[in-house]
């Protein structure tokens, strides 16, 4: 999957962890802040329990203020993108993230998956994309970002560990492999409504979800430890990865779910 949505340019170079790059990014470099605007960023899961908590915002609230939802065109899956502010600039530029501000980045230490790996992107190939599946990295290389004429250099890994994307990976690691599996099926095999918008709520609206667990018949139709259930109440990302397990289980059979008897069908 290619997390990046600003790809015109993509160099058709495929790195590894290990390919080294010259580049650096600073509030002295000219065209510092430039790469927040006119873009379209897809937000992961965990980027809106970020965002939202960052911004003590509620996810239906986020949802509602800061992003716009899209289904992918040739994949019917649904996502949420950063929803850009009309701004007024010297240049042509018409619309910005609503984050930018002159000095940089408002929600730096909590800002999107994409941003973190920019001026990378990864893609993410099933089997039958690629018979390897492995996850590889290229330059987005747009023409206005100047911090490739820096003389810093890196590791495609040691860019990642210093913008902290692992995490991000790792939390958004069933989700990304659910989108690469949806992405593999035959055009003819449809997600119903019902099942995008169970992907909807529990990718993007954990709070919607939470209450779905937690107020509707889910309790009675699941086996739960007690144990796992108090930690789901406290912790948003273990919510978010039983949702996502869930959503496993649901689509394709796979994981340890378990109906209680006399439940009736799964969803
Ligand atoms: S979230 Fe921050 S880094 Fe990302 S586009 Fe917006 S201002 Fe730029
Ligand atoms: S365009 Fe490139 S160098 Fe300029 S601010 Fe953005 S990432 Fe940094």
């Amino acid at each position: 999957m290619e997390k990046p949505e600003r790809m015109a340019n993509v160099e058709p170079v495929r790195l590894g962890p290990g390919s080294k790059f010259k580049f650096d990014c600073h509030p002295g470099v000219k065209c510092f802040t430039r790469c927040c605007k006119d873009i379209n960023i897809i937000l992961t899961p965990f980027d809106i329990i970020r965002l939202k908590n960052r911004l003590s915002l509620s996810s239906e609230e986020f949802l509602a203020i800061y992003t716009e939802p899209q289904i992918l065109e040739k994949t019917d899956i649904p996502v949420v993108t950063l929803k850009l502010l009309d701004v007024e600039d010297s240049d042509s530029e018409s619309k910005a993230c609503p984050f930018v501000r002159e000095n940089g980045c408002l929600v730096y230490e909590d800002r999107p998956t994409t941003c973190r790996y920019y001026p990378l992107g990864v893609a993410t190939l099933s089997n039958k994309e690629d018979p390897e599946g492995e996850e590889f990295y290229f330059f987005v290389n747009e023409p206005h970002c100047r911090g490739f004429e820096e003389e810093k250099e890196w590791t495609v890994a040691g860019w990642r560990e210093n913008q902290g994307v692992d995490i991000h990976d790792q939390i958004n690691m069933e989700w990304t492999e659910l989108v690469v599996r949806k992405r593999s099926f035959p055009p003819n095999m449809k997600w119903t409504e019902q099942t995008k918008n169970m992907f909807f709520m529990v990718s993007y609206n954990i709070d919607k979800f939470r209450e779905f667990v937690f107020e509707s018949s889910f309790l009675k139709r699941y086996e739960i430890e007690a144990a796992e259930l108090e930690n789901l109440k406290e912790d948003e990302v273990a919510l978010l990865q039983f949702g996502l397990r869930w959503l496993k289980w649901l689509l394709f059979k796979e994981g340890d779910f378990r109906m209680k008897e006399g439940a009736g069908t799964a969803g």
